[in-house]
Formats: structure tokens, sequence, C-alpha cells
């Protein structure tokens, strides 16, 4: 079977709606941006859109229609109860997630029944999902009802290509660090192959989080989780140009503006149309406009707004008292300013049909589009959209997603009245050349970044980041190299075995110290260094004694302090030279200024060498500290013969005449081996990997390019191979 994509949204692209007469089922399908852009992928051959189709509370017989009805379509439903939508709609996604995402969080509540719901929704998505996906098929996860989806889709089909848009803002991790359930939350997007968001700021605050809460590093937008490569970007959603440009220029759009009279064609006219929502401002807004007429009374009589307010999630206490706010406060404004013949504000509390809109924006003067925070906004592309005759101006709030294309808009901070005031008269006086060329440059913008386009930009991305981690996975050993290395390994009567310890034989812990062998690990140290024709060498950056007391029950040789210290079997500790440590302390001194510098941070001093550790220590603090401390190690360093390292978590300072690789040499010259073998995840052990005759078998543990032959993902990974060496008699 060919591979197909698979949409996946909370809500379907239709409504279902039963008669409460008769009990017939109606379905009525859904002209919003996001259904336009994504028909011509779900629409085709086998691909498919899976979501809420709206409805609840049916039979089977009922059930089986809607699937019918709905696969004609290649859409499949995800059945919900209505405590499902209670709790996990209205409550979870729209209770917790939309305020805190939008920086309300003082209306955020956090629920662990809610938060149960979400989770159990998401899980049903997944069993949806299951019924239809095939392993390695294409699902493109949308918004913030399903944070979780990605995560469990990953568990489930390891191979699938997924992709998720949030459409919604990510707050900075300030904010939303206050999330009880925020790693859980984290974890879940990163599921995906490909996370997108409509701006720049929205990625940056889901990458800070996603670094400081669960610790993985991130570089130019791609993140390693557990050895998964994960792409993170930006890609700003458009509108379906043509229709509003075409609609706009229709006879239908041109009759409802003659209908519309004198709302339109009597006064200048400011268009204001939003989702009765708590982040549009629409209270700011209204309190602006008062000011602009009581500023500029001239204008009283002259202009006209009108406010067009979409019902939404009424069942929200504060959406209900937001509109009660509303109706005051726009009673309040027409009493104050109202004649016999003039109302300044026309407010409509309901939604219009799609001429209606394409009137409304074609023939006011001025769009006013003020959220005080909006994921990207769509109103304000579509009234760009509608102005074929490039008349018209566009008032947009810097913190709506738009803002960062729509530069040529007049752009107001929302929470500041007197900038909606000025921006309402300078909109109103504006020559009409200076609206035309404002005007055109946005709609260039608009036009080119089209719904179509940001859906075959996500898709492109989608197939890169799949292509970048095949390039990674390339490297890991292979089975097939697996077993003839295993034959070499049972044929040979001599082996060495170099295992680096922190990262290849033992994850890492905030704690050096509190990383001791396991008894897994001690069992596969036993086993491997009971076989005679083994010479097993610890290599690590550690200190000796640390070295020594871990593996004190094993035959065992030793590489310390990355090459400083050699202990052949039971022998004492011999130094690789005559080294001197002299220097030590000058850079101890430098090293401890850091340490009072940077809270969480210490140093770790060994004989030959010093290491500043940094892992407990604020992530992005520490990753600014280390930096600027490299760069003044360098500059100290210059003629010193040392060498400074930069780690995982840890800048070491140690002679330059020193590295793994060296010691390591030393114990390859004891004898004659037919089996070589060194594993390591680090950048001290790519000088092993480079100091190991040709035929051996080199191995970094982790993804990444590196001078070893192979890659092995995880620590768990080496730990199997070594228990095969073990076995093996
Ligand atoms: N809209 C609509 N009916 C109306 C008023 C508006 O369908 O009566 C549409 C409008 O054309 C736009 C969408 O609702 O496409 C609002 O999208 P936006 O991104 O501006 O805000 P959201 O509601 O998604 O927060």
């Amino acid at each position: 079977m060919s591979k197909k994509t698979i949409i996946v949204s909370n809500r379907l692209p239709v409504t279902v709606s039963k008669n409460t007469e008769d009990g017939t089922l109606s379905f009525h399908p859904s002209s919003g941006g996001l259904a336009t852009g994504l028909s011509t992928t779900y629409k085709q051959g086998g691909n498919l859109w899976i979501g809420w189709p709206g409805t609840y509370g049916h039979d089977d017989k009922e059930k089986i229609h809607i699937e019918k009805e709905l696969k004609e379509d290649n859409m499949a439903p995800v059945y919900l109860t209505k405590e499902d939508v209670n709790k996990f709609y209205e409550g979870y996604s729209n209770k917790t997630l939309w305020p805190l995402f939008h920086y309300f969080t003082e209306y955020a509540t956090y629920d662990k029944d809610l938060w149960d719901s979400y989770i159990h929704v998401n899980e049903l998505f997944l069993k949806a999902i299951l019924e239809h996906a095939e392993p390695e098929d294409t699902i493109w996860v949308h918004d913030y009802q399903l944070l979780l989806l990605p995560g469990m889709l990953r568990e489930a089909l390891p191979d699938a290509t997924i992709g998720f848009f949030n459409h919604i803002p990510f707050p900075s991790y300030e904010i939303f660090r206050l999330l009880p359930w925020r790693e859980e939350t984290l974890e879940g997007v990163l599921g995906a192959d490909l996370i997108g968001f409509h701006t720049y700021d929205d990625m940056r605050h889901f990458l800070s989080s996603v670094n400081r809460l669960l610790g993985y590093d991130s570089s130019l937008g791609l993140v390693k989780v557990k050895n998964r490569l994960v792409a993170v970007d930006a890609f700003p959603m458009g509108i379906d140009y043509d229709k509003f440009e075409q609609a706009a220029n229709s006879d239908k759009t041109k009759q409802k503006v003659i209908a519309y009279g004198d709302l339109l064609s009597k006064n200048k006219s400011i268009l204001s149309i939003d989702r009765l929502d708590y982040s549009k401002g629409i209270k700011h807004r209204l309190l602006g406009f008062d000011k602009f007429l009581s500023k500029y009374p001239e204008y009283q009589g002259e202009v006209s707004l009108i406010l067009l307010v979409v019902p939404s999630r009424d069942k929200v206490d504060q959406y209900q008292h937001l509109k009660e706010e509303i109706d005051t406060l726009v009673g309040k404004i027409n009493g104050k300013y109202s004649r016999m013949n003039w109302s300044p504000i026309h407010y409509f509390y309901r939604s219009f049909s799609f001429d209606g809109l394409s009137a409304l924006y074609k023939a006011s003067d001025v769009g006013l589009v003020t959220p005080l925070r909006d994921g990207m906004n769509l109103v304000c592309k579509e009234y760009v959209a509608s102005k074929t005759n490039q008349q018209g101006v566009l008032i947009l709030s810097e913190m709506a997603g738009a803002a960062k294309e729509l530069s040529e808009a007049i752009l107001i901070n929302p929470n500041d009245e007197n900038q909606i005031v000025e921006a309402l008269y300078n909109a109103l006086t504006m020559p009409e050349d200076e609206q035309r060329s404002r005007m055109k440059e946005m709609q260039k913008k608009v036009r080119r970044y089209n719904v179509h386009r940001w859906v075959e930009i996500f898709m492109n991305q989608l197939d890169n980041i799949k292509e970048k981690q095949t390039a990674m996975n390339s490297r890991l050993l292979p089975k097939k190299s697996q077993e003839r290395m295993l034959e070499k390994y049972e044929a040979a009567s001599k082996r060495i075995i170099f295992l680096d310890y922190d990262g290849t034989l033992k994850g890492f812990a905030a704690d050096p110290q509190s990383v001791s062998p396991d008894q897994e690990l001690k069992e596969i140290m036993a086993s491997i260094t009971a076989d005679p024709k083994n010479r097993v060498v610890i290599i690590s950056g550690r200190d000796k004694e640390t070295l020594e007391a871990w593996f004190a029950d094993f035959k065992v040789d030793i590489i310390a302090e990355h090459g400083i210290w050699l202990r052949r079997g039971d022998q004492d500790f011999e130094m690789i030279d005559n080294l001197n440590s002299d220097w030590k302390s000058k850079i101890s001194r430098m090293l401890d200024r850091y340490v009072d510098r940077t809270p969480g941070s210490f140093v770790e001093e060994k004989a030959f060498s010093i290491a500043w550790h940094y892992r407990k220590a604020d992530a992005d603090f520490g990753d600014l500290r280390a930096n600027e401390l490299v760069g003044n190690l360098n500059y100290l360093v210059s003629n010193m013969n040392l060498q400074v390292m930069h780690g995982n978590k840890v800048v070491e300072v140690k002679s330059q005449d020193v590295n793994k690789g060296k010691a390591a040499v030393k114990f390859l010259n004891d004898d004659k081996y037919d089996f070589i073998f060194a594993a390591g995840d680090d950048v001290t052990d790519e000088d092993t990997f480079l100091a190991m005759p040709k035929k051996s078998y080199t191995i970094k543990v982790g993804i990444g390019a590196s001078a070893a032959r192979y890659n092995l993902k995880t620590v768990a990974d080496v730990r199997q191979l070594l228990t095969t060496f073990g076995n093996i008699k």
C-alpha cells in the first residue's frame, strides 16, 4: 500500500448536526482557512482528515451513517461524549491552555480532572488514527487541543512521519513553567519530527522551555531528543488569497455593499471583527474609540465603528462576563455620543455570511485589528486581500503574529489607548497615495505566502527533516556489520576493548559522583573481563581514585584524567610523561571566579587538569558563562602548552601533551591485538578514535558526526553489544 497523509485536528472541516424534530443528520462543510489550505492534501487519493464532527450522543446506526458520509469526502470521525467536550475542550483546552498560552495567567485553571480528560481524549484520537494509519504514513497534527498526540503516535508508530503545528502563541518559559503538567506536554509535542509555529518568537519560547525543563539542547532549530532529531521552525500561516480577492470583485459582494447602504456609504467606517475572546482586546479597542471621539470631536457624526463580535465559547464563564462588559461599553459609548441620525457604534453579536464579510472588508475605510495577543490573526490578512482598489488603512496590534509580516500597517501597542487614538486619526487622514503604497506592499506578501504555500513549505520541511534523520541513521552500526564484528570478535585470540565511562557505559546525572556502576553494568563488566582473551581498558576523564574504587572488583586497566594516569592491571598508576602542574593555580583562580558568578557550577581539581562543571547551573546561563570562560581561557593559555576542552556541560584545562588517544596508543603498543574496539561519546573520545589502527571497531555513542566508524544511539545499545561480547566464549 502506498504511503498516505493523515491530517488530524480537534474539529473536522465539517459539522454534523441532528434535526431535533425528525432526527435526520445533516453535514455542513466549513470554509475556514485551514480547511481550504489542506483541501488539496486530504482530498487526494487515500489521504484522510480525522477529527471530531462537532456532535455527540449517536447510536450505532447513526455512526454508520456518519462514517459512510464522511468517508466519501476522505474524512473519519473521533467520537467524543458530552463530558469529554466539557472537560477536554471547554475545560483543559480553553480554561487552561488557551489563557496560559495567551498570557492571561489569571484566567488559567489547573484542575487534575480536566488534565486527565485531556489525556483521555488525546488517546481517543490516537485510537482513531491507528484504525487507519500504516507504519510509514505522514501524520500532521494541528493545534493546542492535541499537544500529547505526537508523543503517543511516536510510541505506536516509531517510523511514521509526524508533523505538528501550533496555531496559537507559545508563551515564554516564565509563563509556560506555571503549567503543572509542563514536562509531559513538551514530551508530547516532541514526538513530532517537525514542530511548526507562526512566528520566530513562539519557536524560541518553545526551544527555551524544552532546554530548561527537559535539558535538550538545540542548534539552528534542531533538537536532539533522546537521539532523535526533531526540527522546530516558524511558518506564518496565510489565507486563501484568491478567494478573498475574487469575492471582493464579485457581483454578490457589490450587491451586499449596496444592501448595507448607510452602514458603509454615509460616513467613514472603521471595521472590527473578532470572535468573542478576551485575547482580542475588544474592550481596549472600545475605550480607544471613545477617547478618539472625545479628543477629535470633529469626527463625531462623521465616522462609525462597525463592531462585529462572533459568538464563541459562551459556556466558559469568562466569555459570558466579557460579553456583558462589551454590551455595557457599547451602550455607554452610544449613549454618550449618538445623534438622531448617527450612531458611533454599529454592534453585531453574530456571525456574518462570507459575502457579508467580503462587503465589510471591501468597503470599510479602516481595519482596526488590535488583539492583546494572537497567534497569527487572519482577519487582518483577509482585510488586505479584499482591498482590490488598494484604498483603506490597516491598524494592527504588535501582539498579533501577522504584525511580523505586515510591517506597512500602522502598528500599535493595544494596551496604550493613546496609540489607538492617534492611529485612528492617522488612518482617517492618510493620503490616498500612501494608502495605496502601503496596501500594495502588504498584498504582495499576503498573496505570495498564501495558505497553499504554507502547506507546501511545511510539507517540504517535513521531508527535509526525515532526510536528515536518515542520513544520521546511516551512520548507525548496521546489523550486518555488527554480525561481522561479532565473528571477528569470536575468531580473535587477543582483544583490547577501550570503554569510556560517562555517556558510554552510564547515562549522565546532575551529580557526577552519583553515577557509580549499577548492577547491570557490574554484570557486564564481570562477564567481559572474565574472558582471558580480553584486555578491557576504562578510558575516562574522571580522577584515578574514583575509577579505581568503582572498578576494584574487575580485572581492568585504567586510563584516568583524559590520559594523564595509566594503570596496567593491578600495578600502580603511572603518569604518562613527566608533567608539571605549576600552571594550575593560575587557572584555578579564574575558574573560581566563574563559580562565584554562576550558581550551581563547581570546580573539580585533578592532579594535572582542572574542570569547571555547569550541569547543575541554569541551562542558558551556564552556556553563556561557559562560552565566555572558554574565550578567556584560550587567551590566558595561549603560550602555556595547555588545551581548553569544552565537553558536555564541562570546561576542562589540561596539558597539551595529554589526550586519551596518546594514552591508548601506549596500551596498543604493549602487545599485538587482533581485535581492537573503542567506544565513547564525547569530544575527548575523538582522540581515541583517531589514534586507533584502521581496522579497529570504533563506536561513537549518540547521533552526530564523529571520527568513529559507526554510531550507536544510546548507552543501552552499548550495554547490549557488550553483553553479546560477554556471551561469546
Ligand atoms: N469569520 C467568520 N465569520 C464571521 C467573522 C469571521 O467565519 O462572521 C472568520 C474570519 O474570516 C477569519 C476567522 O473567522 O478567517 C478568524 O480567524 P482569526 O485568525 O482572525 O482569529 P481566531 O478566531 O482564529 O482566533
